[in-house]
Order: C-alpha cells, then sequence, then structure tokens
C-alpha cells in the first residue's frame, strides 16, 4: 500500500475524527518527527489524544472503520519504516500527563499518565527522596513505553515497583492489571495484544535524598562513559543473549564504526546504530541483519531485536 497523501485526508472517517474533543488529526504526518533516531515515513493518520474521554470514542471510531493502529510513546524504541505506517499512529497527550502522589508510611504509591516522561519521574523522586527508580535515570521514553518494555538497566527494572497498570482494550473499554496478575519477562511486558496503558503505579520506598542523589549521578556517569552522544538513535538495538552483551559480540565480529549509507554502528557502544544525519530505516535494517549474520556466523548465536520495528517494511519479518 503506497502512504495517503495530505489532500486525500478529506473523508467521511477524517471528518468524524475531527468531531471528538481533545484529539488532533494530521494526515501524512513524517514519523521521523516522533522518533529519537529521528527516521521514519509518514503515518496515514497520527492522531494525538490530548483528553482521556477521547481515547474510547477514537478506538471505536478506527473499530468501526477497521483501521488498524498502533501506538507510539516517545519513539525512543522503535525503527519506523521509511514507507511509513499505514492506517494511524496514535500517541497519547496532555492529559496523560498527570501524576499523583500519595505517600504514606515510608513509602509512596505513585500513579502516573503513560505519557508522562521517565526521567522527569525519576527526578521528582529524588528530589522527594524515594529510592527504586534511580536506574531509570537517562532512558528517554515515557511511564507507558517504560511498562510496555519493562524498561530496565543496571540490574534493575520497572517490573520490579509496578502495583498496578490501567489501560484500555483495542476497542476502547477499561482494563487494569494488578501486578499479580502480570507477567514480566526481559524487555516484554507480555500485555494482551492491543493493549493500551494509560496509567502506571508504582511503589517507591523513602530513602536519604542524598543517597539517591548519589546513585542518580553514579548510573548517569557510567551511561556517558559507554553510550554514544551526539548522533540520534534508538537505544540498544538487540537484547543480550543470555551471559552475554549484544554490543560485545558485535564488536567482536569486527562491526564497530560500519556504516550503510548515513547509519552507522556506533564506535562508542556496537549495539547502538546511530543516525549521521540523512539516513534512512532500510539502512538501519541492513546494519541490523549484517550484524545478526555476523554473530550468527562467528559465535553461533542468534540475536533478537530489542527495538521495534513498525510500519510497512520492503522485506518480511517486520510491521505494527
Ligand atoms: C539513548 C537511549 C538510551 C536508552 N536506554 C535504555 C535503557 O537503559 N534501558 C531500556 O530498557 N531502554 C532504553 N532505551 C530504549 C527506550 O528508551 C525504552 O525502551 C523506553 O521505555 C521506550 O519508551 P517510549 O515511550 O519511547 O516507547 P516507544 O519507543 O514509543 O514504544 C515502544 C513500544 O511500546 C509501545 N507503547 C508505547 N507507549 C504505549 C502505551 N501507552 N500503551 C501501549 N503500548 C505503548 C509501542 O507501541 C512500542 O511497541 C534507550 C533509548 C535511547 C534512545
Amino acid at each position: 500500500m503506497v502512504p495517503m497523501r495530505k489532500e486525500e485526508g478529506d473523508t467521511p472517517f477524517v471528518q468524524e475524527l475531527k468531531q471528538i474533543p481533545g484529539l488532533k488529526v494530521r494526515v501524512g504526518e513524517p514519523l521521523a518527527r516522533h522518533t529519537s533516531i529521528k527516521i521514519g515515513g509518514p503515518a496515514d493518520y497520527f492522531l494525538e489524544v490530548e483528553r482521556c474521554a477521547a481515547l474510547p470514542r477514537v478506538l471505536k471510531l478506527l473499530d468501526r472503520y477497521e483501521i488498524p493502529f498502533c501506538i507510539l510513546g516517545k519513539g525512543s524504541n522503535i525503527l519506523v519504516s521509511d514507507l511509513g505506517a499505514r492506517g494511524a499512529v496514535i500517541r497519547l497527550g496532555i492529559e496523560f500527563k498527570q501524576i499523583e502522589w500519595l505517600e504514606k508510611g515510608g513509602e509512596a504509591l505513585v500513579t502516573a499518565g503513560a505519557a508522562y516522561p521517565v526521567t522527569q519521574l525519576v527526578r521528582e523522586a529524588m528530589r522527594k527522596g524515594y529510592s527504586g527508580l534511580e536506574f531509570a535515570e537517562g532512558i528517554p521514553g515515557s511511564v507507558g513505553g517504560a511498562l510496555v518494555m519493562n524498561a530496565g538497566a543496571y540490574g534493575s527494572e520497572i517490573e520490579k515497583i509496578v502495583v498496578r497498570v490501567e489501560g484500555v482494550t483495542q476497542r476502547g473499554e477499561p482494563v487494569q492489571f494488578s501486578r499479580d496478575k502480570m507477567v514480566f519477562s526481559y524487555r516484554d511486558s507480555h500485555l494482551p495484544p492491543g493493549t493500551l496503558v494509560t496509567r502506571v503505579c508504582v511503589r517507591l520506598l523513602k530513602d536519604k535524598t542524598e543517597e539517591v542523589g548519589l546513585k542518580v549521578r553514579e548510573l548517569v556517569t557510567r551511561r556517558k562513559k559507554s553510550q554514544p552522544s551526539g548522533h540520534p538513535n534508538s537505544g540498544s538495538m538487540f537484547r543480550n543473549p543470555p551471559g552475554d552483551f549484544a554490543g560485545r559480540l558485535i564488536e567482536a565480529a569486527g562491526l564497530k564504526g560500519k556504516r550503510i549509507g548515513r547509519a552507522e554502528i556506533s564506535e562508542r557502544h556496537a549495539n547502538f546504530i546511530v543516525n549521521l544525519g540523512g539516513a534512512k530505516a532500510e539502512d538501519v535494517r541492513r546494519l541490523m541483519e549484517m550484524a545478526r549474520a555476523e554473530v550468527k556466523k562467528r559465535f553461533s548465536i542468534e540475536l533478537q531485536p530489542e527495538v521495534r520495528l513498525l510500519g510497512a517494511w520492503p522485506l518480511s519479518d517486520a510491521g505494527h
């Protein structure tokens, strides 16, 4: 399917969308504007849901018109095809950035909207002297994206602090999952397909403010030493295989600094691919294929992508 052009956007479907209060509709929106690696073709419909009440209405409309959709957080773990995404891409806006703190007896239950930035949450916890989220400083995602990906670093993951997740099904019905009903694994939260996360409640423990600050600063220093800065990227491209590191394997395969087009396997950390300016999604994907093939050939290890591929790809194994 070819991408939809802006002038093709005035259909009955779009007219109905435009009647939903608290929804911004853009047709043919380039997704490169919304991904941390600054790559990605257009979404047919880019739907920014500003108000909570608009979300079920949007989902019901998509269902009625049989328009496929996918969800974008802050786009920091996503590689969008150069052809973009057919159907709708939903992003949560202002009313999904609210936060509530319930502080009691040495702990805090913090309920954050899915669009709330993770680093902002880390810094608030640090200011208030609560521990549990230090690992997440420097993870440039949203709370919803972090939950879905079971984001983690330096031996901790979000699953360790989750209490409850609220969301809606793909048909717009409300759902809730308490921690004991959820199964997390490395970089996955195994929510039912199509679940859209709207709020996440986490438990943090009271600590000395200086201690929390110290730990955050220590981890920031570690992160700065090991990760590339200066060029847009999507974080780690591959999951670490059991007992090893994807970056170590790719480096040992001699691929550090390897370029295709304007994409490069980072000289700093071989599990990062950076956009040197003007890189195509296809360049990144070919570098990923090269890394997979070379690591398989040399070490008989099959690397699995951590980054989620989104959209319409010319070759087989991707899509939303
Ligand atoms: C420089 C850099 C460093 C990073 N470091 C780390 C790290 O240390 N540890 C780590 O784990 N990750 C890291 N990442 C990857 C990324 O930041 C995390 O995976 C982050 O949690 C993704 O959040 P996001 O909001 O950007 O989600 P997106 O990338 O937008 O989406 C990721 C997935 O979540 C889904 N999703 C997003 N929001 C919702 C929602 N509300 N409901 C349902 N599904 C949703 C999307 O459909 C997609 O499948 C890093 C990335 C960068 C660029």
